[in-house]
């Protein structure tokens, strides 16, 4: 490292819906709910991140919480570079002095506009970077899984995060097919508080939507270590004051079958417009997935039946984008599909 290395730092930014993780020095550093708080008299950002997210649903007249990117595009630019600064300057041991120049690959949803990727370098810009590219997510997501894309050879990974699930087929250091629907994580969550309201008469939050989902969420009526019930609190819609029931994850599997089944349809459209080589390789591969939305209990399985393929989920699958970003980083000289 040079003597003036402090003044330039290097970074991999996973820009997702639901979640923004930086890597700096080969560790995760950032790992962050995507969104900001803003007081709305003076504009100013309060809190981002974690912090932002204690405030969601909340919140009184002065403070409104923002999620600036919605169904993996960006909804809000102003939001989204409030954003992107602020977990920028999360990473610790920025000087106080020095503001470092940074080189950054930055991870985008591949459904993005020209547009908003004009917007994503324009923040990125403002964030003092020097160097920046781009990748899209599928071929971060590969990588992260430690898949080889440069080979001549057909992988196809499923990316199940919050707004959007996007399901890609890599080859030669390119995405050959991709399609990206708007059911995924938020999705989910939508389904359990349209579930609680219907079947419980209680009104719940997506926060708590959200602990549902992750404490008994699942894609099978039936699995073979079942969660226990799961006590969910919230407003009861006829008395009006706040009520506990309980649910199981059989009921969940339920009322998110239709949401899945759409994955799913996805998954079959997909395959069936893959070139018959790479099809060949995906039948003896199986298929891989990622996101947060594959740590869903039976989801692998659920697929794997459907479509009578081999089924596995990344290692640590919220992180396998932001690792791949990493290894983009790292090979930036090398990696033909980084974009500038
Ligand atoms: P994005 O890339 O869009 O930011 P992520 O890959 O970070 O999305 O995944 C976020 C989604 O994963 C959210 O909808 C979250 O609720 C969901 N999620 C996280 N953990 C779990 C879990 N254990 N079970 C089911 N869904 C989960
Ligand atoms: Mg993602």
């Amino acid at each position: 490292m040079g003597l003036f290395s402090f003044l330039n730092k290097e970074i991999a930014i996973d820009l997702g819906t639901a979640n923004t993780l930086i890597i700096y020095k080969d560790q995760v550093v950032v790992d962050e709910p995507s969104i900001v708080a803003i007081d709305k008299k003076t504009n100013q950002v309060i809190a981002v991140g974690k912090k932002a997210m204690m405030m969601h649903e909340k919140t009184h007249a002065n403070i409104e919480t923002i999620r600036p990117l919605k169904d993996g595009v960006i909804a809000d630019f102003t939001a989204a570079e409030a954003m992107i600064r602020g977990l920028i300057s999360m990473i610790s041991d920025t000087s106080r002095w020095f503001r470092p120049s940074l080189t950054m690959v930055i991870c985008i949803p591949s459904g993005i506009t020209e547009v908003e990727k004009r917007a994503v370098v324009e923040s990125a810009e403002r964030a003092n970077a020097r160097e920046r590219y781009l990748i899209h997510e599928p071929m971060a997501a590969a990588l992260g899984i430690g898949l080889d894309v440069e080979m001549p050879e057909g992988h196809m990974i499923i990316d199940i995060g919050g707004g959007t699930t996007e399901i890609a087929v890599i080859a030669l250091s390119g995405i050959v097919t991709d399609q990206s629907i708007r059911v995924a994580g938020d999705e989910f969550t939508l389904d359990i508080v349209e579930y609680v309201k219907r079947q419980h008469n209680i009104l719940i939050g997506e926060r708590t939507a959200e602990q549902v989902k992750i404490h008994v969420g699942s894609a099978l009526q039936d699995l073979e270590t079942p969660p226990e019930d799961y006590p969910v609190h919230g407003r009861d819609l006829l008395t009006g004051i706040p009520k506990q029931v309980t649910v199981s994850y059989s009921e969940i599997a339920g009322c998110l079958d239709k949401s899945i089944s759409k994955i799913e349809e996805a998954i079959m459209k997909a395959l069936e417009s893959t070139p018959p080589e790479l099809a060949s390789d995906i039948y003896r591969k199986g298929l891989y997935l990622t996101g947060g939305g594959a740590l869903l209990r039976g989801l692998d399985k659920r697929i794997a039946m459907k479509t009578k393929l081999p089924v596995r989920v990344a290692d640590d699958p919220l992180r396998a984008v932001v690792r791949g970003t990493g290894i983009a980083l790292k090979n930036r000289d090398r990696f033909t599909f980084l974009m500038s």
